[in-house]
Parts: structure tokens; C-alpha cells; sequence
């Protein structure tokens, strides 16, 4: 399994939700199967009993399980029907971990974050990455792990710790970290800012996590200065820097990306650029 993690930094409502499922509907039309997982770090078991005006609509899955609405747009970007584990959320882990506690599955040891939740979110993730969601048989080629919320949040730091073991358990070309960033731009100074995603790719890379792409969100497109800029201080190559700018309607956003041949870079990384075929979207 390949997994294409998309954390968030700055700022939330940057997108994440919007470019996961554009990469996955990207890697797609390239010929690959994809699934993808949600995580949101609240302690809520599901969304069901969040209200609609303070977190927006609470998508109903076929199985009936009442989540995140992200896994409304990777059911109608993927065309894949998802389960109700597909979004994992704190309270779910917890409650996995303390009924395994409940009936003495430690035995006697100490329950901790480290290493029983981090454990325990790593291997949802990977039982829940191999469940075929698009009718044919076998699991996916790629999994696309969106982690909701803002990479610093204490919420998100056993989810971070736990991603961070999974990559180092499957290895560079098994998996591939895409940062999504605001890049604001100063009203008198008029300049593309990169300052914010240099601290928030400082955070994650803290917790011993690289962004190997950074998927800047900005007004207007990124200038190639600002590219370069991002590149140094990022350490991020000039040529994984994508540029999802402000567009009219959100469907255009896998164009985008297909127009920046974000699917080779990615498609390269993971080692599948001789399996996959050139992307057919229109
Ligand atoms: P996050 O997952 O980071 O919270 P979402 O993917 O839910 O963010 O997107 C937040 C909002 O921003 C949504 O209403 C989405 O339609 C909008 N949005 C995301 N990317 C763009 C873009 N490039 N241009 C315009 N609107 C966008």
C-alpha cells in the first residue's frame, strides 16, 4: 500500500479536504485505485452530533455512519463508497483502546499515548487503507490520509507521532507527505509572504515529518521568486511546490494540479510512474 499524507498548516479551512481528494481524483485518472481516510482529531466519536452551523454538513455514509463532510467530497471525487471507519476520529481511538482496557487486553501493563494509542491508530489505518471502496475486488493502490485540523494543535500530536512511525515503517517511496499552506500576500507591500509555511514546515518537521510537496493556497499564483524562496527555506524541491490558487469553482482544482504535472512528481516518489498511465480528465 502507498499512502499520500495531507497535513495543514497556518491556518485552517485551507483546503486540505479539497486537495486530498484532487490528488486522489489525479492519481485516479492515471489508472490507480484509491481509497482514502479522514482523521479529525476531536474527541467526538463521530460528527453525528456536531452541529451543521459551527462544522457543516454531516455527511451520511452507506453503512449509515454520520461523519466529517470530506468524506462526502471523496465519495463524489473518487466515486468510492466509504465506510464509517474511513474517518477516524480521537473519540473512536480511545474508545478502542480503553474497551481493550476494559477487558484486560494489556495485561497489567501501563496504558499509554505512546505507544498504545499511537499503535492503535496505526494499525486502523491499516486495516482500514486494504478495504476495497470502489466495487472491485482487492485493496486499493493508494491510500490518501487527510489529517484534519492545523499541524501544532495538541490535538493532532498522537496522530502526527503515529504517521510519523508508519512512514518510517514503509519507507520513502511508500509514502508521500503533501503540506498544504497559506501564502498571504501584505495589502500595502503587495508581496507573497512565505514566512507562516516556513514555521509551520519548521513544526512539522520537528515532530520528524517532511513535506516531500507543499500545496500553497493563495490568492493568485505563485510567483516563481516565492517558489524559490519556499524552496530554500522549506527544503522542498522548486519542482514540488504546487500552486492551488483561488478558483471559481472547486472542481477545476485536479485540473490544476494535472496542469502542474503534480501526478508525476507524486506518481515518482511512490515509485508507480511505470505502472500508472497518462491522466485522463477533461
Ligand atoms: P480544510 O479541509 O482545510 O478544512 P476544505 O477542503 O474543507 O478545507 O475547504 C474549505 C473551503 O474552502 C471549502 O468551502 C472549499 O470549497 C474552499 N476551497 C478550498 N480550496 C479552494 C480554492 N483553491 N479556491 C476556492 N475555494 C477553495
Amino acid at each position: 500500500m502507498k499512502y499520500v499524507l495531507v497535513t495543514g498548516g497556518v491556518v485552517s479551512g485551507l483546503g486540505k479536504g479539497v486537495t486530498a481528494s484532487s490528488i486522489g481524483v489525479v492519481l485516479k485518472a492515471c489508472g490507480l485505485r484509491v481509497t482514502s481516510i479522514k482523521i479529525d482529531p476531536y474527541l467526538n466519536t463521530d460528527a453525528g452530533t456536531m452541529s451543521p452551523f459551527e462544522h457543516g454538513e454531516v455527511f451520511v455514509l452507506d453503512d449509515g455512519g454520520e461523519v466529517d463532510l470530506d468524506l462526502g467530497n471523496y465519495e463524489r471525487f473518487l466515486d468510492v463508497t466509504l465506510t464509517r471507519d474511513n474517518n477516524i476520529t480521537t473519540g473512536k481511538i480511545y474508545q478502542s483502546v480503553l474497551d481493550k482496557e476494559r477487558k484486560g487486553d494489556y495485561l497489567g501493563k501501563t496504558v499509554q499515548v505512546v505507544p498504545h494509542i499511537t499503535d492503535a491508530i496505526r494499525n486502523w489505518i491499516e486495516s482500514v487503507s486494504v478495504i476495497p471502496v470502489d466495487g472491485k475486488e482487492g485493496p486499493a493502490d493508494v491510500c490518501v490520509i487527510e489529517l484534519g485540523g492545523t499541524v501544532g494543535d495538541i490535538e493532532s500530536m498522537p496522530f502526527l507521532e503515529a504517521l510519523r512511525q508508519l512512514f518510517f515503517s514503509v519507507g520513502q517511496h511508500n509514502f508521500c507527505l503533501i503540506h498544504v499552506s497559506l501564502i498571504p500576500v501584505l495589502g500595502v507591500v503587495g508581496e507573497q509572504k512565505t514566512k507562516p509555511t516556513q514555521h509551520s514546515v519548521r513544526e512539522l518537521r520537528a515532530l520528524g515529518l517532511t513535506p516531500h510537496f507543499l500545496a500553497c493556497r493563495s490568492a493568485q499564483p505563485l510567483l516563481e521568486s516565492t517558489k524559490q524562496k519556499l524552496s530554500q527555506f522549506c527544503h522542498v524541491p522548486v519542482g514540488n511546490i504546487l500552486n492551488i490558487h483561488d478558483v471559481p469553482n472547486i472542481w477545476h482544482i485536479p485540473l490544476l494540479l494535472r496542469n502542474q504535472n503534480a501526478h508525476d512528481a507524486v506518481l515518482k516518489h511512490l515509485d508507480l510512474d511505470r505502472v500508472a498511465q497518462t491522466p485522463n480528465l477533461q
